[in-house]
């Protein structure tokens, strides 16, 4: 058996160009979505992330702005600048780039950015929705995620969902987000005893840890279907997953690629949740 590879960047190339359709129509009726993105400091990853996300606004025709800050910003400046962003009518999403330097407190810089305006789904007030089924801004990664596996129709309905990593901006809120879909959901972490036994009983399985080639193809439980989140640098200067991917292709029926997997999609649903906050804010 040869997995099915998903390709997210496909299918994030197809959302985006109904989105650039859907915008045009917003754009037509006097809504202009617009995001603002802010990134403090000048590490090297972020400033690539932050440059990924404007380049699908752009596309896209979502309005999109960089505030580039020095690293010595303080939490007291940053959380003027945020205030004063919720107050702008203008500005439908707000994005903070993570991580943050170390005189910024993470948490206090998700809990002022509005809740409506909070397109990375991190809010308390957002997490809550989601918890509990309300319409929300879901968080970008596991909502892409959630769409790759729609995009093929797997079932998720009383399957055995496994998530490794339980991190608040992956791990977590996806395995919530397949609970919510009627999946039964093992999460498992760094002081799970036995991982591999949970691995091979998962039929979807989820990889979030951040470790090159963490999951061997002999985990694997035959057909199951394999989701690595995980994007590590290794010696040679490339990118690649936790899942070691030539040897789980062989056992896994569906398998995403990195890079050219999650990736692409985490960007596109930061794009979604901007428009669905720019249509909100219209109503
Ligand atoms: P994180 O906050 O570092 O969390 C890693 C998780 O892995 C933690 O829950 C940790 O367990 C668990 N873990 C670490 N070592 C383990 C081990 N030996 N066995 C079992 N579990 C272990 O990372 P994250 O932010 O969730 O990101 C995970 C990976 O996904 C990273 O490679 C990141 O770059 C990538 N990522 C990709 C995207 C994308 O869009 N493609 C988006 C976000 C993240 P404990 O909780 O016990 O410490």
């Amino acid at each position: 058996m040869s997995a099915e590879i998903i390709y997210g960047s496909e299918l994030a190339k197809t959302i985006r160009q109904e989105m650039k359709e859907e915008v045009k129509t917003l754009r037509q009726n006097g809504i202009v979505p617009k995001l603002v993105v802010v990134l403090i400091g000048d590490d090297p990853a972020s400033k690539s992330y932050v440059a990924g996300k404007q380049k699908a606004a752009d596309f896209i025709g979502i309005e999109s702005e960089l505030i580039a800050l020095p690293s010595q910003t303080t939490q007291a400046e940053l959380l003027a600048l945020i205030d004063q962003l919720n107050h702008n009518e203008e500005v439908n999403g707000i994005l903070v780039q993570l991580p943050l330097p170390d005189q910024i407190n993470e948490q206090s810089v998700i809990e002022a950015i509005h809740p409506d305006k909070d397109v990375d789904g991190f809010h308390p007030i957002n997490i809550g929705k989601m918890l509990t089924q309300q319409k929300t801004f879901l968080p970008c990664t596991p909502y892409g995620i959630l769409t790759m596996l729609k995009s093929k129709n797997i079932e998720l309905k009383g399957k055995h969902a496994v998530i490794i990593g339980r991190s608040h901006i992956v791990g977590k809120p996806v395995g919530q987000l397949l609970l919510n879909e009627d999946a039964t959901v093992t999460y498992c972490h760094s002081k799970t005893k036995d991982i591999e036994t949970f691995i091979s009983m998962a039929d979807i399985l989820i990889v979030a840890v951040g470790r090159a080639h963490f999951v061997k193809g002999d985990h694997i439980k035959p057909g199951a279907v394999v989701i690595d989140v995980g994007v590590n640098r290794i010696a040679d200067g490339s990118l690649t997953g936790d899942v070691l991917f030539d040897e789980v292709k062989e056992k896994a029926a569906y398998l995403t690629p990195v890079p050219k997997g999650v990736g692409p999609m985490t960007i596109t649903m930061l794009m979604k949740n901007t428009i669905q906050a720019a249509r909100e804010a219209a109503k």
